[in-house]
């Protein structure tokens, strides 16, 4: 396959952004802006480190590839614009596998308008796909890490651990309650742009996304801001189903799993009913699951029957050791 057939073949014959002026075919993408702050961020997927042919259709790689891209614009409450992928191909891959890779990534880049500007193709030993998204926020509207305060309430959207679950169905197949949904969550994860974007009138709220666990992505809060957070963990949301896994898995995906893509936040006290409001507006579910502290210590608390101790802030390495020791 050469790669000017390529490139023809993914290429967008016409593009959705107003603001873009240049999209692929030059020696770079232009885009003008003004008014807003720009936002980008970037990803990289290695085969059989971030993703399976045993457990992924080519397609469902390129579609959690950018959702995880677009997770981190929800998290810093914009609006995904433009991505630019670049990929090192192996010659094993057909051009049609890769034409579904790109199939994946539009379908969910579609369901934000945004543009596919760019990138570079090159072959190599290994799959390795790295997207970078750019997005637009309104100016100083960025939300961050370090915004959390005392006395706020800690939320969380969605479900946790349902990712996890569907890689244990993907990867030890048995008989298993709602398999369809908790695969889908693993492969087709929703990123909460709408509402993020929603939050926009709010003052301050702190806002991270859960790609590595909800104990790493606390951290990140509680270290940023300097503050520290009791999560209570019997009020962490899991899916209807959920409980059909073992005490231990239950608990190490919903603490430690990676790749639920939903987002952690905090809020002063005042403005929760708003969040709730918001979120019904988007229809996304949105949960209080504790509070942060007056102790400046920097750590993330887990309150359970009574008692209440430091998280270990463990990710997913640790939780690769427990679906291995079964
Ligand atoms: P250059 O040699 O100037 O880097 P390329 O031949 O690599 O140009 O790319 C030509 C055009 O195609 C550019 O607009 C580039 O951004 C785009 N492009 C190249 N590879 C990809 C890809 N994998 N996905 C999307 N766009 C790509
Ligand atoms: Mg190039």
């Amino acid at each position: 396959m050469d790669e000017f057939s390529f490139i023809n073949a993914i290429k967008q014959t016409t593009y959705k952004q107003s603001s873009l002026i240049k999209g692929v075919g030059d020696d770079a993408a232009v885009f003008r802006q003004s008014g807003q702050d720009i936002v980008t961020a970037a990803d990289t997927f290695v085969e059989n480190i971030h993703f399976s042919r045993d457990t992924m259709e080519p397609y469902h790689i390129g579609y959690r590839a950018i959702a995880a891209n677009i997770s981190d614009i929800a998290a810093m409450g914009s609006q995904p614009a433009f991505y630019l992928v670049s990929i090192v191909i192996p010659s094993h891959w057909s051009e049609q596998e890769l034409k579904q890779i790109y199939s994946g990534m539009r379908s969910l880049a579609n369901q934000y308008h945004m543009d596919l500007i760019g990138g570079d193709t090159v072959s190599g030993q290994e799959l390795t796909i790295s997207i970078t998204v750019i997005g637009y926020v309104a100016s100083g509207k960025a939300r961050y890490r370090g915004a959390a305060r005392a006395g706020d309430i800690v939320f969380a959207t969605g479900t946790l651990g349902d990712s996890s679950a569907g890689f244990q169905m993907l990867t030890h197949p048995g008989d298993y309650k709602d398999k369809e949904f908790y695969i889908t969550r693993h492969r087709m994860p929703t990123p909460r742009i709408s509402f993020a974007n929603s939050l926009e009138t709010l003052s301050r709220v702190a806002l991270n996304d859960i790609s590595d666990g909800i104990a790493n992505e606390a951290a990140e809060i509680s270290e940023s801001s300097g503050v520290s957070i009791v999560l209570d963990f019997t009020k962490l949301p899991v899916s209807r189903t959920y409980h059909q896994f073992s005490k231990e898995k239950q608990r190490a995906w919903q603490l430690f799993g990676g790749e639920d893509y939903e987002l952690i936040g905090t809020v002063a006290n005042k403005d929760w009913q708003f969040v709730k409001q918001a979120a019904a507006e988007t229809q996304t579910s949105v949960t209080e699951i504790g509070y942060v502290s007056e102790q400046h210590n920097r750590l993330v608390y887990l309150q359970e029957a009574n008692c209440c101790k430091p998280l270990e802030k463990r990710g997913y390495t640790h939780l690769k050791q427990v679906n291995q020791d079964e």
